[in-house]
């Protein structure tokens, strides 16, 4: 398939997505260390099977037809230390999605952001604590939140395969399939087999890496699996489009998902114009990450208020269009933190224990959970 428009590769040699630029790829020190690594993770065991990937495909397909929701959820950063506590978020998530089906009167389709979301895209790549400059956080597979931790560290891939690995028995049985930001390509090269990731059922590119020219998009063109893509409020109708050329050539139902992070105050400005451009795309909304402010206490911190009011807009872009509002997009867990304001939250400092980005707690989603109920009951206007 020739992909519109795209006339770089005129006069060159054809490049494979190995040799595209790669965007927020940690510095590893040991190179060696990490070529031993991967070595061991291109010979594990896959962590899902193909099989269950395309069963999540059909799945999404029906979300693209209107015929079913999403409901995508869990830490914005998982951590190694807490793997084994995830029981609470997923009876949350399963919760929610009870409280979704039985309003929506479709299937909801139930993806956790666990088994792998170990990995993060940063702003900065260094942070002043203390006065000391120290590599920022990027995930417990690259390195620790504790300072002395910094560095990265390749054996903590393996970590991460081990981890994914046990939290998928954990998770075994309780009907959901995981997912998350398909960040670091070289951990997703070495687990991939046949052509389909098998660290997760579906891997996601995030807002930082979703540049056309670059690897990730170039990884994600190359698997089976169904894919999603962060948009923020810079991206264009035409960005939109070229991704979609790119990343789903065939328009297949199920293939593409867009995951809009808009901000409350920008999402029934700009959403329109995007969803019109690939109107056949699953799109589902992430409230989270366009409302992200600092507290005067110094905490990163979203307001619920706000996320509420993003969902509510994405639901009104969706109803104005007749398209299909096909689910949401969470940071959340199951336990009583106080990451975020309102719905029963004024003090941060009581427990806030996120590793990176602020989650809504256990009340906090069944609240958000039912509103977007009653949202699902309304009927559409004409
Ligand atoms: C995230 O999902 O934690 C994240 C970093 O999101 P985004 O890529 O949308 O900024
Ligand atoms: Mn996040």
């Amino acid at each position: 398939m020739y992909v519109k428009d795209d006339r770089s590769h005129l006069g060159r040699r054809l490049t494979t997505w190995r040799d595209l630029p790669r965007a927020q790829q940690p510095a590893w020190p040991d190179p060696l260390e990490l070529r031993s690594v991967l070595s061991w993770l291109s010979r594990a065991d896959p962590l899902v099977s193909p099989a269950d990937c395309d069963a999540l495909f059909e799945r999404m397909g029906a979300v693209a037809r209107g015929e079913a929701f999403l409901l995508q959820g869990g830490p914005c950063a998982e951590t190694f230390a807490e793997a084994s506590a995830v029981g609470g978020t997923l009876r949350t998530l399963d919760q929610m999605a009870t409280l979704l089906e039985y309003a929506g009167a479709s299937p909801v389709v139930r993806v956790a952001r666990l088994a792998g979301q170990y990995a993060k895209p940063r702003s900065s790549s260094v942070e002043r604590i203390g006065g000391v400059e120290v590599p920022v956080y990027r995930g417990d597979a690259v390195n620790g939140v504790s300072l002395e931790d910094r560095l990265p560290d390749p054996r903590r891939l393996r970590m991460a395969y081990h981890t994914a690995s046990s939290t998928l028995d954990i998770m075994r049985g309780s009907g959901f399939f995981t997912s998350h930001e398909g960040l670091l390509l070289d951990y997703e090269d070495a687990l991939t087999r046949g052509g389909y990731a098998t660290s997760a059922h579906l891997l996601w590119i995030g807002e930082r890496t979703r540049d056309l020219g670059g690897g990730h998009v170039g990884y994600f063109s190359s698997i089976r699996n169904p894919i999603a893509v962060k948009l923020g409020p810079t991206a264009r109708p035409s960005d939109v489009v070229a991704l979609a050329d790119r990343l789903d050539p065939a328009r297949t139902a199920g293939r593409l998902t867009f995951i809009s992070r808009m901000g409350a105050r920008k999402v029934r400005d700009v959403l329109p114009a995007l969803v019109s451009a690939v109107p056949e795309a699953v799109w589902v909304c992430d409230p989270m990450h366009g409302n992200t402010f600092t507290s005067p206490d110094g905490y990163k911190t979203r307001s619920y208020d706000e996320v509420l009011d993003e969902v509510r807009g994405f639901f009104e872009v969706h109803r104005a269009l007749g398209t299909h509002a096909g689910g949401l997009h969470l940071e959340l867990t199951g336990d009583d933190v106080t990451e975020c304001l309102g719905a029963g939250v004024t003090d941060l400092s009581l427990r806030y224990q996120s590793a990176c980005d602020p989650r809504l707690n256990r009340a906090q989603s069944l609240d958000l959970a039912f509103e977007v109920a009653a949202l699902l009951r309304t009927p559409v206007l004409v």
